[in-house]
């Protein structure tokens, strides 16, 4: 039990709360972290919090980008937004920095049995007016003083220094640039360091996963935005991409660029959300990484989401993996607490892997790619660089 928040009393509530809402997938608020760690393990975990700066790379506590949104018929579908008592568990858990990402296209988005849809195109300057809308909750946010805005690595590092819990500010969708490039700058002046360029809309920068092409990748424009957030210094995310903007992205990208929230497909996998070895590579190569997410794509404990973190440390290499958990706007999730945030680098250590090895996937992996963005230098030595990682994989077997 957290001493802090005893949270195990709380939890309750949370489960009543979200029982209403079980018809969507989408992550609704508390789910338990069912996992078998000792009360030791549970000790190495929170001592590991303490001596390494840690991130989650993508995440949306407590829905706070539908804070005082026009109400859709999505939204009016899931629980209300509960940012307060999101960032209470980032304090509680003992998270270091999460990157709040704001959601560009939320108020086209329809769920289906398959997944989000955009159901309508956006009226001119609509999407720009909701953005400005989200950047004025996330000051509202950083103004009450309980988390710390950071926008590089050494903010990172001294607010775990000082035990401050922090947010570093991200969007999922270009949508809000429209044909603006100085946008892009503005974003920037704010603390916006990384921007998923596509979400399930199919935007004017490029093709998604999940509906068919309209750009054949990449458009005219989109290649414009790839080279103006190289310019700029912000991360080029690709989660939700397809397959030919990745590829368009990576040929023209100077800088290393990520996938935040994308697991890796199985043989037996469907889901067009996972992507494939080769798809990931398309970004390890340039020196970037994929953060895990906590999604149930294929993952429907806690047990599994480890086993999925592995398997990507084998498939991409040990500098390639991080942590993007995508709370709490995700497809049921198997974390979904940051209350069990230790648990994560708890698990991992105890399938046997070293603590310079966690380190690199819950944050230090992140902070060499704001390094390489801030600086403009591609981390060429790193670049593909296949490295191994210990760890137990009798266990992978049939997971
Ligand atoms: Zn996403
Ligand atoms: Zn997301």
């Amino acid at each position: 039990m957290c001493l802090i928040c005893s949270w195990h009393e709380s939890s309750t509530s949370n489960e009543e709360r979200s029982s209403d809402h079980a018809a969507f997938a989408i992550a609704q608020t508390h789910v338990p972290t069912l996992i078998k760690v000792t009360a030791k393990e549970r000790a190495a975990g929170n001592e590991f919090l303490r001596r390494w700066p840690t991130v989650d790379i993508h995440s949306h506590p407590g829905r706070f980008f539908m804070e005082g949104a026009p109400v859709t018929p999505f939204a009016e579908s899931l629980a209300p937004p509960f940012t307060d008592e999101a960032v209470e568990q980032i304090c509680c858990g003992g998270v270091g920095t999460v990157v709040f990402a704001a959601v560009s296209d939320h108020l086209l988005l329809e769920a289906s049995r398959d997944g989000l849809q955009a159901i309508r195109e956006f009226a001119p300057g609509e999407a720009y007016r909701d953005y400005r809308r989200q950047m004025a909750r996330l000051q509202r946010l950083i103004g009450t003083g309980t988390l710390r805005l950071v926008r590089d690595s050494s903010e990172i590092r001294e607010a775990h220094r000082l035990g401050q819990p922090a947010c570093m500010f991200s969007i999922e969708g270009g949508d809000f640039i429209e044909e603006r490039l100085e946008r892009l700058s503005e974003a920037y002046q704010e603390g916006i360091r990384s921007i998923t360029i596509i979400h399930y809309h199919v935007n004017q920068i490029g093709d998604t996963q999940t509906e068919a092409a309209v750009h054949g990748g990449l458009s005219a424009l989109g290649r414009r935005i790839v080279e103006e957030m190289n310019r700029l210094g912000i991360l080029i995310d690709l989660s939700h991409a397809s397959l030919a903007a990745s590829r368009q992205a990576a040929e023209i990208s100077s800088q290393p660029m990520l996938f935040s929230h994308s697991n890796l497909r199985k043989s037996t996998s469907t889901h067009p959300r996972l992507i494939s070895v080769e798809h990931a590579r398309l970004v390890t190569e340039t020196g970037g990484l994929v953060g895990a997410t906590s999604a149930g794509f294929d993952q429907s404990t806690f047990e599994e989401y480890i086993v999925t973190i592995l398997r990507m440390v084998d498939a991409v290499g040990i500098e390639h993996v991080a942590i993007g958990t995508d709370l709490d706007f995700t497809f049921k999730p198997v974390f979904s607490d940051y209350r069990d945030w230790s648990l994560i680098p708890a698990a991992l250590l105890a399938r046997g892997m070293h603590d310079a090895e966690v380190a690199k996937i819950l944050g230090g992996n992140f902070l060499r790619l704001l390094d390489a963005a801030r600086d403009g230098s591609v981390t060429r030595q790193i670049a593909g660089a296949y490295g191994k990682a210990t760890h137990d994989r009798s266990k992978l077997n049939g997971t």
